[in-house]
Order: structure tokens, then C-alpha cells, then sequence
């Protein structure tokens, strides 16, 4: 199956089976914005509360809270999203399509690495165990060529995006001959800046109603109350402030399903720290992501950091955990060392002090700031589209299953009569009423059991409990597990400690 199939199922089975709908479908859907179905919300809550838990509950020095979208309007002003939240886009003249310059160029790149890849794939089949692949890379004549290649294209890249210069990305998008996926022409404007930041109103009035911006990022609500936490919390820095909530951004281009959305959700942690110690806090926080990313088992080589080839505005050091999704890897998530950039500019416009007294140190400063950031849909799509697979199974048949992670599983039990009569179905019903106080459960008697098997599996339900006539005499039930498939009969009071204990934190985080 090509990259682009396995994306198209995921998205059908997304919508097939209520986890991810278009919003607005019976009006055509408005574009870059979705809505989340009944199995999708509980997805995205269980992911939400695993990291909240991982940030909030297992840090004694991180609390969370919950601030406005609607935010006061100097507040963007302060944090240089009005002057510089702008992405470069360009327009294709045939086609009328707008694209994000910078897309345009990585995605070239990423061309050349899977020409790269391809050709380390093929050598390995042909040489098998006699392969040597860091020998095959240094020498390959075209390995070597592309490598070069995306090299002159990086620096040139970097060196564009690092001056704002719009005319010098424009000349590498002509120099490498990139054509609109769409026209297929090399017909461009000229790169132009937009700010991607939706504007809103304030008041009734049209005369006095208040230009007011949806916010970008929900990183300024913690920024803005950070006295307000340290005070009433009296934590000592360092210590840190999280946070999930909705942002919003006029996306140029807003393709690729969630992962790209106008209205999305993030999870933030901004960690205060004393200035000087934020190399360090950086290269933690940085080893801690990533073990909360690799505690879900999602596969080591699906996940890299990538270091920014421009820093943004506030930054001095930032990298992104990129992610292996059907359409290569992408940014899942964002590390940033983001100095005293935000708390000195709020001081400066708001006329508040915003700083920290160190009883240690006995002075006052005002704190730098390590953020983590991440996007719940993203983490959504990553894990959705890593679980989804197609397998071959024994009787030849085969079986499409969501192997969540256990812990993250929208449904985690259901409860099957094994046939819809001889009392079968009110002894299921009695132990859904067990079960149901301490998971999420569903209930199913149609169809035979075989394909109330499947329809779990591609819900992603790790275990099936079936009540059948042996249940009666003596009180057992088949537990199943979604992945192995294997079978064994359990009382309630051992199935219940079984799937209690693979759900534990303890045993995830
Ligand atoms: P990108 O380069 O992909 O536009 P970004 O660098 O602008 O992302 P950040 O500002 O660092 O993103 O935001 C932090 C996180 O929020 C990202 O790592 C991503 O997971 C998520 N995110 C950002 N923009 C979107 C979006 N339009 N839709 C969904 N998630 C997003």
C-alpha cells in the first residue's frame, strides 16, 4: 500500500467509525476545521489526560490551569505576533491555488530524502545480509549526489528564512524548478508575509466595539498570569505552568486532515526558570518529551528531533519531536528555550512588574522560560494512523484492527452475550454494571460473535468479555485480547484486576 492509500484510510475509517467527521458536512464542511465523533472524543480526552497527568499529577512543581481565548488585544502586540506571526505564501497564477513557500521547499527536500531511502531499500534487498549501510551511504554515487543536493538547498533555505528575505525563496523555488502540484505550471506571484491570526469584535457597537484576535497559541494565558500562579501557589522557580486548550490560525495552506487545522487544540507547559539555567532546563525537557512519547510504544524509528533552521522571534534554542506520519515526518511537537522574551515585553506594555523574588539569592529577576508544546490533534492523527492496520489472519481471512495503546483505547471492554437468549444477555447486562464504574464499556448482542469481534478490533477495544452457557454453571467468561486474539476464561474479579493493571499509570509512565 502507497503512503497516500494508508492516509486515505485513515481518513474513511476516522469518519466510518465515528472518530473524526468534516465540520459543517451537510454544508460541504468548512475548510481546515473538523469536528470529533463520540469514539474520537473519547480518543482525544484520553490523550489530553495522559499528558496532563505525565505534566500536572507526576510533577510536583507543575500546576495547571485554564485561561480565555479572548485574550486583551495589546497582549498579541506584546508577544510580536502582530508584527511577525506571518507565514510567506505564494500563488500559483494557473492554478489559483496558495501555498506556503517554505512548504514548498521542504517538501522538495523531503523528495530528495525518499530518493535517498529508496535507494538504501533496493541495495539492502539485493545484498541482504552482506549489506553495509553506512558504507553503501558514503560512497553510493547518487546517494552522495542528492545528499549534496539537499545540503546547497538547506543553506540557501536557512540563509533566506533567517533574513525574512522573500525574494531569495522565491528564487530557490524557481531554481529548483518546483511546479504547482495542482497546474503542474511554474507560473508564481511573488512571495508575499500574512498574518495568520482570525480577527474578532468586541461589543455591539460597530462604532465601539474593540478589534480583539482569536488566540494563536495558548502560551500567552500562562504568560499573562504567571504572578498570579506563583503567588497564590507559592512555588519556588523553577516550576512550571500547563495548560490544554483551543488556538486558532488563518492557515495558508490547511491540508492534510487534522494535522494542519484552523482551530485546533494544544497542550503547553511553560517552565520558569533563573536566567542562565536555561541550556540545561532545555536539554531536559527536550529527554522528557520524548520518554512521555516513547512510553506509548509507538515505535522508536518513528520519531526524531529536528533542530529550527530559524529561530523564531522569541527564541534562543528550539527543536521539534518530528513524527513518521502516513505523509513522512512532521512537527508533532515543539521545544523552545524562549528566554525572558514574552514576561520583559508584558512588563513593558502592560507597566507591571512581572518579577520573581529569589529568597534564595535574595535578588529580583525576571524568570526565562522553557516551553513544551503540542498539538492534540497531531497526537491524535499520530497515534490513529500508527494503530490503524490490516492484518492477515489464520483462517486466511483478514482482520483491520486500531492497536491503540491500551491506555489511550476510546472503549476499554466489551461485553458480549454469545447468543441473544437462554438469560446470556442479562448476565452480560450485570456485568456491564460492574465493569462501567470503573471503564469505558459498550454492549453488543447483534450479529454473531465473529464479526462483534471485528467491529471491536476496528474500534480499537482492547478486550471482549463473552458470556456463554459455561458462564452459567460456573461463573467464567472468556476475556479476549484485541492483539494477540487468544482467549482465557477468567472470573469478573480477575478479569476486572487484569485489565486494572494494564491500565495502571505505573505501568505506562
Ligand atoms: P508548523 O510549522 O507545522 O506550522 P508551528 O511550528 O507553527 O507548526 P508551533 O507554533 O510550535 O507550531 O505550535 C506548537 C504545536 O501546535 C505544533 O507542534 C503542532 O503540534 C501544533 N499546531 C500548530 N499549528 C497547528 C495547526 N494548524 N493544526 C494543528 N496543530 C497545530
Amino acid at each position: 500500500m502507497t503512503s497516500e492509500e494508508k492516509f486515505k484510510k485513515v481518513i474513511s475509517h476516522a469518519k466510518e467509525y465515528g472518530f473524526v467527521f468534516k465540520s459543517s458536512e451537510i454544508y460541504d464542511g468548512l475548510s481546515a476545521v473538523y469536528d470529533y465523533g463520540h469514539n474520537g472524543t473519547e480518543l482525544k480526552n484520553n490523550i489530553k489526560d495522559y499528558w496532563w497527568r505525565a505534566m500536572v499529577q507526576l510533577n510536583d512543581n507543575i500546576v495547571g490551569i485554564d485561561s480565555s481565548i479572548l485574550m486583551h488585544p495589546t497582549i498579541w502586540k506584546a508577544s510580536g505576533h502582530v508584527d511577525a506571526f506571518n507565514d510567506p505564501l505564494i500563488d500559483n497564477k494557473d492554478s489559483k491555488k496558495r501555498y506556503r513557500a517554505d512548504v514548498l521547499i521542504e517538501d522538495h527536500i523531503s523528495k530528495l530524502e525518499s530518493k535517498i531511502q529508496k535507494e538504501i531499500s533496493k541495495a539492502e534487498k539485493r545484498y541482504g545480509d552482506k549489506f553495509e549501510k553506512d558504507q553503501f551511504i558514503k560512497t553510493n554515487p547518487r546517494v552522495l549526489k542528492n545528499h549534496e543536493k539537499i545540503k546547497v538547498i538547506y543553506s540557501k533555505f536557512s540563509s533566506a528564512l533567517e533574513k525574512d528575505d522573500l525574494i531569495a525563496l522565491k528564487k530557490i523555488i524557481e531554481d529548483l524548478g518546483i511546479v504547482c502540484p495542482v497546474s503542474g505550471s511554474k507560473n508564481w506571484t511573488e512571495v508575499k508575509q500574512f498574518n495568520l491570526m482570525f480577527g474578532t469584535k468586541l461589543g455591539a457597537s460597530s462604532d465601539s466595539a474593540t478589534d480583539l484576535y482569536l488566540r494563536p497559541e495558548t502560551a500567552q494565558g500562562i504568560f499573562v498570569n504567571f504572578l498570579n500562579v506563583q503567588k497564590t501557589s507559592r512555588l519556588k522557580i523553577p516550576f512550571g505552568i500547563a495548560q490544554t486548550g483551543k488556538a486558532f490560525r488563518n492557515e495558508i495552506v490547511a491540508r492534510q486532515f487534522i494535522f494542519r487545522m484552523r482551530e485546533f487544540e494544544q497542550m503547553e507547559m511553560q517552565f520558569f526558570i533563573k536566567p542562565g539555567t536555561q541550556k540545561k532546563w532545555y536539554e531536559n525537557w527536550k529527554e522528557q518529551r520524548m520518554k512521555w512519547h516513547l512510553s506509548l510504544g509507538l515505535g522508536k524509528e518513528n520519531y526524531r528531533f529536528h533542530d529550527h533552521d530559524k529561530l523564531a522571534h522569541y527564541a534562543d534554542a528550539a527543536c521539534d519531536i518530528e513524527f513518521n506520519f502516513p505523509f513522512g515526518f512532521k512537527e508533532l511537537e515543539g521545544i523552545h528555550s524562549r528566554t525572558d522574551f514574552d514576561l520583559s515585553n508584558h512588563e513593558k506594555f502592560s507597566n507591571k512588574k512581572l518579577k520573581y523574588f529569589d529568597t534564595q539569592s535574595n535578588e529580583s529577576y525576571v524568570p526565562y522560560v522553557v516551553e513544551t508544546s503540542i498539538g492534540l490533534d497531531r497526537m491524535f492523527l499520530a497515534v490513529f494512523s500508527n494503530s490503524l492496520c490490516e492484518e492477515k489472519i489464520e483462517d486466511g481471512t483478514s482482520r483491520i484492527v486500531l492497536k491503540f495503546p491500551v491506555v489511550l483505547s476510546p472503549i476499554k471492554v466489551a461485553v458480549l452475550p454469545l447468543v441473544k437468549k437462554d438469560g446470556l444477555p442479562e448476565i452480560a447486562k450485570d456485568i456491564l454494571e460492574k465493569l462501567k464504574r470503573e471503564f469505558r464499556v459498550n454492549y453488543d448482542e447483534k450479529d454473531a460473535i465473529g464479526r462483534r469481534y471485528r467491529r471491536q478490533d476496528a474500534l480499537g477495544t482492547p478486550y471482549c468479555v463473552t458470556v456463554d452457557h459455561q458462564s452459567k454453571e460456573d461463573n467464567t467468561f472468556t476475556l479476549r485480547d484485541r492483539d494477540s486474539m487468544t482467549q482465557e476464561r477468567l472470573s469478573i474479579e480477575d478479569i476486572l484486576k487484569k485489565i486494572e493493571s494494564t491500565l495502571s499509570i505505573k505501568s505506562w509512565l
